[in-house]
């Protein structure tokens, strides 16, 4: 018998968080503990609101999960398949939230840190950008300051003021810069802000465009200077196919995809289709971004930033040194809580 326990988890964000999409300051996530003869898995499922998800429902969805894989006798110990096999439709949040926790178990009852279950080398990994939410130019340039310690950054995009963001960060930084337009640009503007942002030194552009428009983006991509990535367009490998041509990269998400076999999957189809491959985030703690930062040595781009932007992270995990993800070595996630006196 598998054990779950799970306890509701707020991250207040450092600064309001201004998306194409609203803005926030605090977001709701979900900590996981799987117990298994003896030992504890930890797992962090962060709901995405507009794909129907929130605390309640991923709460629900993994107290189904531990039923069906207590119910099915299926062993914990498989856990390479474990979580997908038990998965509750339209809940990958809580369905990555498990794969982790029997990661983080299988981890821990083997002695060995989660990259050394897949074969990585932990020294192989990218920098990681840090995000720069939209906001006025004097806030901007206090952002980047701030932010000096990394070797790239990362600017929202997708409103009006637009290019006064990026040309404020220009104004105090030559540090080369992703941006995302979080789909809020039309075929038209997305053209004329690419070549313009092609001129700032920005290296690639992640969805300049609504999630659906595939056959707008293969045009775009034909005159695009630079690379462009899906986010919104793309969830699970079998999205990837259809995005060949249209995108030269994918963002992968543990919190959209359901987890780290998933998450292997599409990497290895990204990369059938000769696409180049980022992990992001969304806003969680040190405990869902350090899962994500194990898969850093396979990848591309690296856009795992989602803890550095709250204030009261109750995990401690990979961290980030000359711009670098470093994973930490303990077993499983390697993921330790933090004592109350350090947050
Ligand atoms: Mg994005």
């Amino acid at each position: 018998m598998i054990e779950l326990r799970h306890q509701p988890m707020e991250l207040r964000l450092r600064h309001t968080f201004r998306l194409a999409r609203g803005d926030s300051d605090a977001r709701q996530n979900l900590v996981v503990e799987l117990e298994h003869e003896g030992l504890v898995g930890l797992g962090e499922a962060a709901p995405i609101a507009r794909y129907g998800q929130d605390q309640a429902s991923a709460a629900r969805a993994v107290e189904t999960m531990v039923e069906r894989l207590n119910e099915r006798a299926i062993n914990p110990r498989h856990f390479a398949t474990a979580a997908q096999s038990v998965a509750v439709e339209g809940q990958p949040s809580a369905t990555a939230a498990f794969d982790m926790a029997l990661r983080d178990l299988a981890g821990k009852r083997l002695g060995a840190p989660l990259y050394e279950l897949l074969g990585l080398d932990p020294t192989a990994t990218p920098v990681t950008s840090f995000t720069i939410g939209m906001d006025d130019p004097e806030t901007v340039v206090a952002k980047v300051r701030e932010a000096s310690r990394f070797a790239v950054l990362k600017v929202k995009m997708g409103s009006a003021g637009d290019r006064k963001v990026i040309e404020a960060v220009r104004s105090v930084s030559d540090q080369p810069l992703r941006v995302d337009a979080n789909e809020g640009w039309t075929l038209g503007e997305a053209g004329a802000h690419l070549a313009w942002l092609a001129d700032k030194g920005v290296e690639l552009v992640e969805q300049p465009l609504p999630a659906g428009r595939i056959e707008e983006m293969r045009q775009l991509r034909a005159m695009s200077p630079l690379p462009l990535f899906a986010d919104e367009s793309v969830g699970v490998a079998a999205d990837i196919p259809k995005l060949a041509g249209a995108f030269d990269g994918i963002n992968i998400k543990l919190m959209k995809c359901g987890g780290i076999g998933e998450a292997l999957r599409m990497i290895a189809t990204a990369r059938a289709h000769g696409m180049q491959v980022m992990v992001g985030c969304m806003i969680e703690s040190s405990l869902a971004i350090t899962a994500a930062a194990h898969l850093a040595p396979l990848i591309d781009y690296a856009d795992l930033d989602g803890n550095l932007l709250c204030v009261n992270d109750p995990f401690a995990g990979a961290t980030v040194e000359g711009g670098r993800l470093v994973l930490p070595s303990g077993p499983g996630l390697g993921v330790q809580r933090r004592s109350t006196e350090d947050e």
